[in-house]
């Protein structure tokens, strides 16, 4: 056994870091070599994060089961956790993202109770804040610090920025700028209007959760365009084969080009039988990675400014038991769905007036909002997080923003751009800071091979042992 004592931090404890940690466990247990890991998570969402954490059985999957193994290798793995606990689950049905949440944290269990006594896991309650100019010292908020040699920055999606500008609205109690936040819901009386900013799926799941808990007054929804989210169809001939006849094998480079394949290939599924354009969408995944980095930045700016909304309901859908509930809270307008832009607010007792502007008529209109939850969703545009290790490593030029607002600058392992020009032999990311590099780095299908991936690369990088690599290969050879 070689004697390594690798110290490994990673901050943040979600599905990311979660993945990341057992990946590293196994690989270290099977070389064995010695290492410590720190897993490192600020709220007590453990192993679930943000998504995963509901109490709230109707917030459902939007991948099917038979997609959200948590290892590549062993695509059976989730269903078959399932069947020993739920009876009757189709690979293809929903399932509640709380059982979800169960399964990462039993598999975090079990890792840390099946490793090798040659590494160590410390799961600390903690915020990490900043690390020292030397990259070896990480301390966290308590003031305990830390002596590291790589920081695995698992820290997911930041809160939405504020979408109304009067503060006096901001911080007042009928305003909530974190819809994750158990209190946004509490205290309402059941016949209370409410506007809910944004129409993508955190909208959805709110007026969801709002429905179950017999709320009866409107929901208000609006957004720029007015788009909800499509909705998810179960197909019975195989996706693989039906895609293969419409996508190319090889994809232009300028994002007009893109666009109309794409188009072309719907049309042409839309046309056969059992098929629509969900396969095609569905299908563009193991593409979509190599698309985003084969457009030029003006092109990616092109993209994001004009066709961003509609890539987003055409590619995160919901599922169709949540998408009949939205129906039908929209035929008893208990829900109203608005394409328009908000130009005041202004708090008026325990309310809010709010004027809106149409989009399509152009028509100006006032209402009395009880509550106003900024539904906008997560972001990823580190100029504008408050997240405090975060900005402490932006501040030392230890990371740099990406330039489209869309997480980190990161070489091809997912080390960081630093202010010298040169990549951290530290500090590497997982998950939604690689946003500008990779764009498709948000569901678990992409995150669980990421997690292989950089344990793979950093097992290699850090423990000598011929045993180390032979091992790491092994595991993700299938990944
Ligand atoms: C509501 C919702 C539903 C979703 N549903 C699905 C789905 O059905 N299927 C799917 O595949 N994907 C889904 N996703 C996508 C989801 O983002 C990923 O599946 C995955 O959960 C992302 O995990 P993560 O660990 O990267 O980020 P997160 O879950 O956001 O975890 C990051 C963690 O880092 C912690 N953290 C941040 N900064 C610090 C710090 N400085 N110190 C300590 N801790 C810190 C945070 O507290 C947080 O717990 C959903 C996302 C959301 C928001």
């Amino acid at each position: 056994m070689t004697n390594n004592n690798v110290h490994i931090a990673i901050v943040g404890g979600g599905f990311s870091g979660t993945l990341a940690t057992i990946r590293l466990v196994k690989l270290l247990s099977e070389s064995q070599n010695s290492a410590k890991i720190f897993l490192i998570e600020k709220t007590k969402k453990l192993a679930k994060g943000l998504a995963y954490d509901t109490q709230c059985e109707l917030h459902l999957l939007n991948v099917v089961a038979q997609d959200m193994s948590a290892f590549p290798e062993d695509r059976e793995h989730f269903i078959n956790w399932l069947a020993g606990r739920l009876s009757a689950v189709a690979p293809s049905s929903f399932v509640s993202r709380k059982i979800y949440g169960d399964y990462l944290a039993e598999l975090l269990q079990n890792t840390i109770q099946t490793k090798s006594t040659a590494v160590e896991v410390e799961i600390i309650n903690d915020e990490a804040v900043s690390l020292s100019s030397d990259e070896k010292t990480l301390t966290l908020s308590s003031g305990r610090t830390i002596s590291i040699d790589r920081l695995v920055l698992a820290t997911g999606n930041f809160q939405p920025t504020a979408v109304v500008a009067s503060e006096a609205v901001t911080t007042s109690a009928a305003y909530f700028n974190d819809p994750w936040s158990p209190e946004a819901l509490t205290g309402l009386g059941s016949t209370e209007n409410i506007l809910l900013i944004g129409t993508g799926l955190t909208m959805v799941d709110l007026a969801v959760q709002l429905n179950a808990a017999g709320h009866q007054g409107v929901i208000t929804a609006i957004s720029r365009h007015g788009l909800l989210p499509n909705k998810h169809r179960v197909f019975n001939r195989l996706e693989g084969t039906a895609a293969a006849d419409v996508l190319p094998h090889v994809f232009p480079s300028k994002v007009r080009e893109v666009f109309s394949t794409i188009r072309a290939a719907c049309e042409k599924a839309n046309s056969a039988a059992d098929s629509d354009w969900r396969i095609v969408v569905n299908q563009l995944r193991p593409h979509t990675q190599s698309i985003w980095k084969g457009l030029a930045t003006a092109d990616k700016k092109r993209f994001l400014r004009h066709a961003r909304p509609l890539w987003e309901v055409l590619r995160h859908r919901m599922p169709p038991e949540v998408a009949s509930i939205i129906e039908s809270m929209r035929e008893d307008y208990r829900l109203r769905i608005v394409a328009g832009r908000l130009l005041t607010a202004v708090v008026s007792g325990n309310s809010t007036e709010v004027t809106m502007r149409l989009r399509r008529s152009g028509r100006i209109q006032t209402a009395t909002y009880r509550r106003i939850i900024n539904c906008t969703g997560p972001n990823i545009d580190l100029r504008a997080t408050s997240d405090r290790l975060i900005q402490s490593l932006l501040a030392s030029g230890s990371i740099l923003a990406d330039e489209l607002g869309l997480g980190l600058q990161l070489d091809d392992h997912g080390y960081a751009l630093q202010q010298n020009n040169s990549f951290s032999g530290t500090i590497v990311a997982i998950g939604a800071l690689r946003k500008g590099q990779l764009w498709e780095t948000t569901a678990v299908p992409e995150l669980r091979l990421q997690a292989a991936q950089l344990a793979k690369q950093i097992v290699e990088s850090t423990c000598s042992s011929a045993v180390a690599n032979k091992t790491a290969e092994t595991f993700v050879s299938n990944a």
